[in-house]
């Protein structure tokens, strides 16, 4: 598969860029899963899938608990609107998985998108 050629847009620095439109957004108001990393003081069993942990946008008010970036989560992360459109887009596409470079169960992602659709 040939690669998709990065797109070169000046100001996007800081910015996240979603795997549904592809669009660059402040990473406050995306979706976030994350991909946890094995650490010292974390480590994962060496054969077990990591744990995926989701991060929603603080103004979903959707959150369990609050979390430090880069501190509680730190790993891959795939970034993604809120949006049910978006959301569809990244699921079908398969871009979590690409993003995140594990599987992902389309289960966990359908109930992420649930959740976000109810608000
Ligand atoms: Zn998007």
């Amino acid at each position: 598969m040939p690669k998709r050629p990065t797109p070169q847009k000046p100001n996007r620095k800081g910015l996240r860029q979603c795997v549904g439109c592809r669009g660059y957004f402040v990473p406050a108001t995306l979706l976030r899963l994350v991909r946890q990393s094995s650490t010292p003081a974390n480590p994962l069993p060496a054969k077990a899938p990591p744990p995926l942990h989701v991060v929603y946008p603080a103004a979903l008010g959707l959150n369990q608990k609050t979390t430090t970036e880069g501190v509680a989560y730190n790993g891959r992360s795939a970034w993604c609107c809120p949006t049910h459109t978006c959301l569809t887009t990244a699921i079908k596409g398969k871009q979590f998985a690409r993003a995140l470079r594990c599987p992902v169960p389309e289960a966990s992602l359908l109930a992420i998108q649930a959740k976000i659709t109810e608000k």
